[in-house]
């Protein structure tokens, strides 16, 4: 990247934090950049994230699975071939209307993955996850958490489509289930986002309305997962965006990252 393409990068992140601030009602951005490490060291980093993972999602868990991860270049070779393998798939009915199929975006050594549900119509065209309005809304989001776009990992539970972008069925799921399962264990982020109620079903297989879940830690193997709102929902009803911004600075708080100030009232 140039220096003009990284200024206008920056130029880019920086409006979407100041959009998502104002949309929220978050306030400034902590002491400086919110995305310098409260931390400071990976040690204390893992710490942090060991500590809260076990007092919130009362199960002992070391989340430093990074340290058991393949090699950068291993890792990127086997997620280019699963890509592969995903766009010649046919175990379930979702393969016959996709127009292509969707595998990921972003950065493959991500300490934060998001997992939505499955691609709409704008992600089957183009073939990346979350690159419509609500992929736009996203974006805002993670840039609020001072991440740029790709330094974070996004997927989804199911690769393909489904029709009229309905809900995927448990069986396609379930079929689709160990693509996640080993983008999961290559990337081995430190903290997943689980975005909406499908999202957390595919992932954990809890159901129960995202509304009750939303804001609690749960655990995917070893690894801490906070669900929330779908960027989607919060297009509809954007008054969510308080309660998603809430769950966004947990995450941030379990990476060891600064928090900005508490939200101002409406
Ligand atoms: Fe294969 Fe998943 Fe697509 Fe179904 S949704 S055809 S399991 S890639």
């Amino acid at each position: 990247m140039n220096p003009r393409e990284e200024l206008a990068r920056l130029a880019v992140e920086v409006r979407a934090h100041a959009e998502w601030q104002m949309e929220t009602g978050a306030t400034g951005s902590g002491e400086g950049d919110p995305r310098s490490t409260v931390a400071g060291t990976s040690t204390n980093a893992t710490t942090t994230t060991t500590t809260n993972a076990n007092t919130t999602a009362t199960t002992t868990a070391n989340t430093n699975t990074n340290t058991t991860a393949p090699s950068n270049a291993t890792t990127r070779l086997r997620l280019v071939e699963l890509a592969d393998e995903v766009r010649r798939c046919t175990k379930c009915g979702l393969h016959s209307a996709r127009t292509q199929t969707v595998f990921a975006r972003g950065s493959t050594d991500a300490e934060l993955c998001f997992v939505g549900e499955g691609p709409g119509a704008d992600e089957d065209r183009q073939g990346f996850p979350f690159v419509g309005k609500a992929g736009q809304l996203l974006d805002r989001m993670i840039a609020a958490m001072g991440f740029a776009r790709d330094d974070v990992y996004v997927c989804n539970i199911v690769k393909c489509r489904p029709p009229d972008n309905r809900k995927p069925e448990p069986d396609e799921m379930a079929a689709c289930k160990p693509y996640l399962r080993e983008q999961l264990e290559l990337v081995a982020p430190k903290v997943i986002v689980a975005l909406g109620a499908t999202a957390v079903e595919g992932l954990i297989g809890m159901s129960g309305g995202i509304t009750r879940l939303r804001g609690q830690w749960k655990l995917y193997r070893t690894i801490p997962v906070m669900p929330t709102f779908h960027p989607a929902y919060l297009l509809r009803n954007p008054a969510a965006k308080r309660e998603v911004w809430d769950d966004l600075q947990a995450v941030m708080k379990q990476l060891g990252r600064s928090v900005p100030p508490a939200g101002r009232s409406a």
